[in-house]
């Protein structure tokens, strides 16, 4: 493995994103003094001299392609079990049915460990290890803490995990056969971070990871932007649809897309970033619409997309301030519409999503019906997860053949998707 070198990584210091206060990049780091995320900066000058988009395009096809943009310095403590550089697919069948010819979608349900918090935690415990940290412990609606455990394993790190008892049933099971030591919580994913908190005081060598409490994963989920410009042929979509919760996805990929700017590697305007969230679940959603620069949390969260249902996220102005800085939306879906673009865009396209990632695609529906969306434009939906991690979307209508019966032919069946056409 070649040596470390000072331009591996160009990370200059995390600033406060409340008052702009610089602070040390190179010890382990939480909030800042005020208690808001820290955004990690870098010497984009520096990597504007030295190195070309046709440089990162000839790099390996993952999120390491970025290196110097992201924080790890010494490259032999990259974990990496394979994460990144996911397809942008044409959805044409499902772009005509929408009136949306330009639809595509980025599918970040083909990582390690089924969802797209694999990018965050690929960078959260590679640096998290850079930095000493013997142990990462965190609060999860069961995604990222099924990431963070894989990749805590493969770094040799324990990983301490609190989930809603109700978060989906899979996730426990990958933080389990992993090794991480998995509490499992009587409430939503506030009440697991209260819990996660106190422990972290208790034990030595631990830190709290939970969502925008350390400044690294939000650097993993920046690579979707670049990955979507650069898939494009360095060049900006018009609009993305991201699905919502905590808004790390958000508020990353609209840092990645300014970064490309100044590093001059994208021009013209940002695209519109729209925060699509469960109607059951809706705090950005009213926020924005109310003009409010800051989010309440709703009385009864719930919603089938678990990985959305986040009452109150540490960082809603900044996914705010994503939306409205680039001129975007937020958009809220009900569960029944969700699913029903679920199921439809799996028909359509072979695809089966998670239903998170279906939101956003029952957003565009709903988008180009109020007149937002013209069709013309070139939009992005982001798939967070494979629905192979929530197998209940689907009812199982598969009928049992009584023994040596045959197949029954075609116009006996009952309902059933088969193409019509001769026979
Ligand atoms: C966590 C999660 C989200 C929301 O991600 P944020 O970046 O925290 O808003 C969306 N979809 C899935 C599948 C998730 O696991």
């Amino acid at each position: 493995m070649p040596s470390p070198t000072s331009d591996y990584s160009v990370l200059a210091h995390l600033e406060c994103s409340r008052d702009g206060s610089r602070h040390d990049a190179d010890v382990v780091q939480g909030t800042s003094p005020l208690g808001a995320p820290l955004l990690a900066r870098y010497d984009l000058d520096r990597v504007a001299a030295t190195v070309s988009p046709a440089d990162i395009t000839a790099r390996r096809a993952d999120i390491w392609r970025y290196h110097e943009l992201l924080p790890v310095r010494d490259e032999r403590q990259i974990v990496t079990p394979g994460e990144g550089m996911t397809p942008l697919l044409d959805l044409p069948r499902h772009g005509a049915r929408l009136g949306v010819a330009g639809l595509r979608m980025k599918d970040d349900g083909l990582v390690p460990t089924g969802a797209f918090k694999a990018r965050g935690a690929a960078v959260g415990v590679s640096r998290a290890r850079e930095l000493g940290v013997a142990g990462v412990a965190m609060p999860t609606n069961g995604n990222a803490g099924a990431a963070w455990s894989a990749y805590a394993a493969r770094a040799g790190m324990a990983a301490l995990i609190a989930m809603p008892a109700d978060a989906p049933v899979i996730t426990r099971r990958e933080c389990l056969v992993t090794g991480a030591e998995l509490h499992l919580v009587d409430g939503l994913i506030g009440d697991a971070g209260a819990l996660i908190a106190a422990a972290v005081r208790e034990r030595a060598g631990y830190q709290d990871v939970s969502t925008l409490r350390e400044p690294y994963r939000l650097e993993g989920k920046k690579t979707m932007g670049y990955e979507i410009v650069e898939q494009l042929g360095w060049r900006a979509p018009d609009v993305v649809l991201y699905p919502t919760g905590g808004g790390v996805g958000i508020i990353a990929m609209h840092k990645a897309f300014r970064e490309l700017r100044e590093l001059g590697w994208l021009r013209g305007d940002l695209p519109r970033l729209v925060a699509v969230q469960a109607s059951g679940c809706a705090p950005i959603v009213d926020a924005f619409h109310a003009g409010l620069a800051e989010s309440t949390a709703p009385a009864d969260p719930r919603t089938v997309a678990f990985g959305i249902t986040v009452p109150k996220a540490l960082g809603d102005f900044l996914v705010l301030d994503a939306v409205r800085d680039t001129g975007g939306t937020a958009v809220a879906v009900t569960d029944d519409d969700l699913l029903a673009a679920q199921a439809a865009l799996a028909r359509d396209e072979g695809t089966w999503i998670c239903p998170e990632g279906a939101a956003c695609v029952a957003a565009v529906g709903q988008l180009r019906e109020s007149g937002w969306l013209d069709g013309t434009e070139d939009v992005v939906v982001l798939n967070t997860g494979s629905g192979l991690i929530y197998p209940e979307t689907v009812e199982d209508t598969a009928q049992l053949l009584p023994r040596g019966a045959p197949i029954p032919s075609r116009r006996s069946q009952q309902g059933g998707c088969a193409p019509t056409g001769p026979e």
